[in-house]
């Protein structure tokens, strides 16, 4: 890693940059994943590089269906496999989802690495080698395992492509995304859009997990019931506006 220290005003972001970087040359991350971050980084950065308060609920209402789910996945790719192994090790965990890696990409050498990389971050079973079913979709995203995604309830796919999530709610999943921009297909297709940074997010689904988890049945599905994901976009979409605002107004630029 070059020598990033942490008083640089970027240093998370920054961070985050050498961790994909780190991803691909471990071959664990696409070239194409290094791109996908760079859009990340930029509605990041318009969004002020924060969990707001209805991306907090998003998680919340993320958790609550996760907790209530008879077979909810956590689905892995290059970029999540590379930025947060921990978090997906323990957010399976704590939740009793279990993990497969679903590759744009896919080749079986990059799974296989994906699939060692998590167990050397503590992970037990990792679906997605077996790749026995697929959806009906021209990409390698369609493969998925029989077991995994393709009989799961709940997907939580943290940096989904759009045509998939679209699929899967098509197949009448519960399909909870976290996408930074909320205008992709990914973010206005999805059950649950989560608009934060995957770092951000995981940490905090963890943490409202043990807040959640000793409440009862209907306690979660009233946050379900609770939750209108309309809402959470137009919010965030709202939240950057503001963001951008009240920066230029810091810098002397008039909002016209
Ligand atoms: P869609 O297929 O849904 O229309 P897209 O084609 O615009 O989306 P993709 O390349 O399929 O985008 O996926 C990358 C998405 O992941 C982008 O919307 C980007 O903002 C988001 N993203 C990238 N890095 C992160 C991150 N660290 N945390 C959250 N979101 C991220
Ligand atoms: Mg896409």
């Amino acid at each position: 890693m070059t020598g990033i220290t942490k008083d640089h005003p970027r240093y998370e972001s920054l961070i985050t940059r050498e961790k994909i970087v780190e991803g691909v040359n471990m071959g664990i991350t696409s070239k194409q994943g290094l791109v996908a971050q760079g859009r990340g980084e930029a509605f990041d950065y318009i969004l002020g590089e924060k969990t707001i308060e209805s991306a907090a609920i998003a998680e919340r209402a993320a958790v609550a269906y996760i907790l209530l789910a008879k077979n909810p996945i956590i689905s892995v790719n290059g970029n999540t496999g590379a930025l947060v192994p921990d978090q997906l090790v323990s957010l399976a965990d704590i939740t009793g989802a279990r993990l497969e890696v679903n590759l744009f990409h896919r080749s079986d050498a990059r799974v296989h690495k994906i699939t060692e990389h998590l167990k050397a971050h503590g992970a037990g079973v990792v679906l997605g080698g077996k790749g026995d079913k697929r959806l009906d979709l021209s990409h390698d995203r369609a493969i998925v395992d029989e077991e995994g995604i393709f009989s799961a309830d709940v997907v939580l796919v943290p940096l989904e492509d759009g045509d998939r999530c679209q699929k899967l709610v098509e197949m009448g999943k519960t399909v909870i995304t976290i996408d930074l921009n909320p205008l992709s297909r990914t973010s206005l297709t999805s059950t649950v859009t989560i608009v934060d940074n995957v770092t951000r997010a995981l940490n905090n689904m963890i943490q409202f997990t043990k807040d959640m988890k000793g409440g009862s049945k209907d306690s979660l599905q009233a946050v379900i019931d609770a939750y209108d994901n309309d809402r959470v976009i137009s919010d965030a979409l709202y939240s950057m506006q503001e963001h951008l605002k009240n920066k230029a107004e810091e810098k002397g630029i008039t909002w016209i």
